[in-house]
């Protein structure tokens, strides 16, 4: 039977644009090549930003009730000289507490993703698991479906249109010639949950850490930017940690990254400190990822592509999720106008690409900024240290950075977002 829109992936950008094509009306199928709920290696950090559309879905109550670290309070910067600043969040400069800023989540994202996508499902989307999809059907240059095998039966099935989120490395996008990669954001990024973490780690808090100096062949390496961080759930003595190295890094220091890892919690100052005693639950998990500083190609005649499938994840920066879900509303919103209007011409799919530009590359700019400025010149990182033990309260580690560049260093800076930043935005 033909749809009018399939979505191939239900992580959250492609749940996110299944909700909103059913909201609008449209005749939505939501596919996944996993049995739910499934994992995603991540940071599990959903943005405050996001809560205007957890609330469009109706599911912000139900992602509170899941999350890990409520109440943050402090965020720990150790940089790489080792020297340690703790910044007490959320408030303003003269100390008093900042109500207005929203929360941050930490929500595991086995469960998180599985309330978005039962959000679009309850909205009307029909959803299919176990359907991996190989191929876009393709005729006289336009995607008119898919094709692949549904519990290891083949199946094709036709859509007036595909939207592509089936996540980094996404092989359909490349069917369409989308793939996009900076070199100096190829990075390999895990994440792992811990348990019996030093008390030190209060619930709530999160640590950022740098590679520290003294690693052997840091000045080969110093000029990329290498951290991890580790959010305290309010379970004492647990966590979540994500880590983000660049392929450059890896290379540089001739280690794999589980081997920088634990060569941090061995021999480092802080590794010693943050580390000594924790146990690592299961693994770390990980894989490569690309990435890029601003919006790309993201549409074929018949095809919107969405979230990590089209390279942009800001993982670095708790942004991956946002962009997908974000590109997810405005894809939906493309769609329900091409139907409405029955022009159905590629100029229509390609104004896609110019509005998720519009709304996400500001974004993008801060933090391409800050990684030119800061992240990839290491030192000014410990100088960023020293500038941040001036402040008494932070409203957020967006207004850390954006005044140490544009007040230390003295460079322009897109001004960060107003709204709803309690760590990043
Ligand atoms: C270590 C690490 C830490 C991170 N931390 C954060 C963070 O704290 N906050 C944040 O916002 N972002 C973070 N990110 C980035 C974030 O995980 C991604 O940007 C986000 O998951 C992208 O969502 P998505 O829906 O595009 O893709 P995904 O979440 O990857 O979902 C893609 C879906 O497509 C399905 N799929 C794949 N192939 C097929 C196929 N052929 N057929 C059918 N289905 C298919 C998959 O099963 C999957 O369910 C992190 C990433 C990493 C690696």
């Amino acid at each position: 039977m033909k749809r009018q829109v399939i979505v191939v992936g239900a992580g959250p950008a492609g749940s996110s644009a299944a909700f909103y094509c059913a909201k609008r009306g449209l005749d939505v199928l939501l596919v996944d090549k996993e049995t739910w709920p499934r994992d995603k290696v991540c940071g599990d950090g959903w943005l405050p930003s996001l809560k205007p559309i957890f609330d469009d879905m109706g599911i912000y109550e139900e992602m509170k009730a899941q999350n890990t670290v409520s109440g943050g309070e402090y965020f720990i910067l150790a940089s790489p000289n080792e020297e340690v600043v703790t910044y007490r969040l959320g408030t303003h400069e003269n100390g008093e507490k900042d109500e207005s800023k929203g929360e941050m989540l930490i929500v595991p994202r086995r469960i998180g993703d599985d309330i978005v996508r039962r959000a679009a499902v309850r909205a009307g989307a029909e959803f299919i698991e176990n359907f991996n999809v190989t191929e876009l059907i393709i005729k006289r240059g336009r995607v008119c479906g898919i094709r692949g095998y549904l519990r290891n039966h083949f199946v094709e099935y036709e859509a007036d249109a595909v939207v592509i989120a089936n996540g980094s490395h996404s092989m359909l996008a490349r069917q369409l010639g989308i793939f996009n990669e900076d070199p100096s954001l190829s990075m390999f990024a895990a994440r792992g949950y811990f348990t019996n973490l030093p008390p030190e780690l209060k619930p709530g808090t999160v640590l950022q850490f740098y590679l520290p100096e003294s690693i052997p062949n840091y000045e080969k390496a110093r000029k990329t930017m290498s951290f991890g961080w580790i959010s305290a759930h309010d379970k004492p003595g647990c966590g979540t940690l994500g880590m983000v190295i660049p392929i450059e890094t890896i290379e540089a220091l001739d280690m794999s990254l589980e081997e920088i890892f634990n060569w941090y919690v061995n021999y480092s100052k802080n590794g010693q400190r943050f580390f000594k005693g924790a146990k690592l639950v299961d693994e770390l998990k990980g894989w490569r990822l690309v990435g890029c500083t601003e919006v790309q190609k993201n549409y074929a005649h018949g095809a919107l592509v969405i979230g990590d499938a089209c390279s942009q994840p800001e993982c670095a920066h708790f942004y991956g999720i946002p962009a997908g879900m974000i590109s997810g509303k405005i894809a939906a919103a493309v769609l329900d106008d091409i139907f409405t209007t029955g022009d159905d011409s590629e100029e229509s799919f390609a104004r896609f690409h110019k509005i998720v530009s519009d709304r996400l590359n500001p974004q993008y700019k801060f933090y391409s900024t800050f990684r030119e400025l800061v992240h990839f010149n290491i030192d000014n990182v410990n100088k960023m240290n020293e500038f941040a033990k001036t402040f008494p309260g932070i409203p957020s580690y967006t207004e850390v950075m954006y005044k140490f560049v544009t007040q230390v260093l003295g460079k322009e800076m897109p001004t960060p977002p107003a709204a709803g930043a309690r760590l990043s935005q």
